[in-house]
């Protein structure tokens, strides 16, 4: 077993599936049965959800809404798919703990580290919702520093790309993954991995991140067994 302790990054477009907006529940219950097969193999994991499938701050200063109330829009999109995470995994026979960036105390606990860790030591899988609490971040951001505060192995950054390219691989046909790449190579380079506040907590903090397609079934147990699954940065 590769990671003892990991935070997976789920996007919230990825939530989609073939949908244009919303939640896919077969996407869902796809996602929980590929956790449910790293939980068995005993690895303590903790999950942040993005909302990019139902609203994003920046999509509100278009639509005349001011762009802090569009966060905390974007914020509680996070939370809709962090409750249904939580639904369907406890449905695959998982203990879950959800944990809040601001206060929902009627369907969340708030955010305290050493409880999200104790959880964690307990087998639970800890799923932080509402990013970090604050306008103008990011659910990339907050699965840096909630990666660094829980002391996790790795961000594995669930995508719909099965890693870093040397160029956009959905544009450009003679694109070259990356198997390993150092984080100072990914700034030189101008790749695009994450937004650079996140990215650059976990290259201060020495966090490992790992790109992959969360999509391809058995990917995410492949790779914590030991196979050379996406790109590696660190
Ligand atoms: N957001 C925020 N602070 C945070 C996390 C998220 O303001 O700490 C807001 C922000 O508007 C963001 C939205 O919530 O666009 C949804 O998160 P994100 O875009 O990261 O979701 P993803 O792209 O992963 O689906």
């Amino acid at each position: 077993m590769r990671y003892k302790r990991i935070l997976l990054k789920l996007s919230g477009e990825a939530l989609m599936g073939q949908q244009q907006y919303g939640i896919d529940s077969a996407r869902l219950q796809q996602y929980a049965e590929e956790i449910k097969r790293v939980k068995d193999m005993g690895v303590e994991i903790a999950i942040v959800i993005g909302g990019g499938n139902i609203y994003r701050g920046v999509q509100a200063e278009k639509s005349g809404i001011d762009r802090v109330q569009g966060d905390y829009m974007g914020m509680l999109a996070t939370v809709i798919n962090a409750m249904a995470l939580q639904s369907i995994l406890e449905k695959n026979n998982m203990y879950t703990r959800l944990m809040s960036g601001f206060d929902i105390e009627k369907v969340c606990e708030p955010f305290i580290r050493r409880r999200a860790i104790r959880h964690l030591e307990k087998g639970r899988v800890v799923i932080f919702g509402a990013g970090i609490g604050s306008p103008y971040f990011t659910t990339d951001s907050t699965a840096s520093l909630r990666a660094i505060e829980i002391e996790a192995d790795v961000v594995l950054k669930g995508t719909r790309v099965d890693g870093v390219y040397t160029a956009d691989p959905e544009k450009d046909p003679t694109a070259e993954k990356y198997h390993n790449i150092s984080f100072k190579e990914v700034i030189q380079k101008g790749l695009n991995v994450m937004d650079t506040t996140a990215f650059t907590l976990c290259q201060e903090n020495n966090l490992p991140i790992r790109v992959f397609d969360m999509n391809v079934p058995g990917n995410l147990y492949n790779l914590i067994a030991g196979e050379e699954v996406g790109t590696l940065i660190e």
